[in-house]
């Protein structure tokens, strides 16, 4: 399990990762920024979520795709 954050305010819509990862990011329908999808989100948080071990890799392989580098994993 590790712990996403997205620094949303900064995202460029570029979809790298949620094209990479679409199980735990997606568009938001209403910024078209990036955000956690709602069965991984941290206490109903957009910016924050928890991933399982099962698509650690992706979300791993998602932040670095990320040209702004805004999504954390720890
Ligand atoms: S990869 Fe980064 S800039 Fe691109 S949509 Fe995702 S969070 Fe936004």
């Amino acid at each position: 399990m590790v712990k996403v954050s997205i620094d949303r305010n900064d995202c460029i819509s570029c979809g790298n990762c949620w094209t990479i990862c679409p199980d735990f990011f997606e568009q938001n329908s209403d910024d078209s920024f990036s955000q956690v999808i709602e069965m991984y989100r941290i206490g109903g948080n957009i910016a924050e979520g928890e991933a399982p071990q099962k698509i650690e890799d992706l979300v791993k392989e998602a932040a670095d795709s990320c040209p702004v580098q805004i999504i954390h994993v720890t």
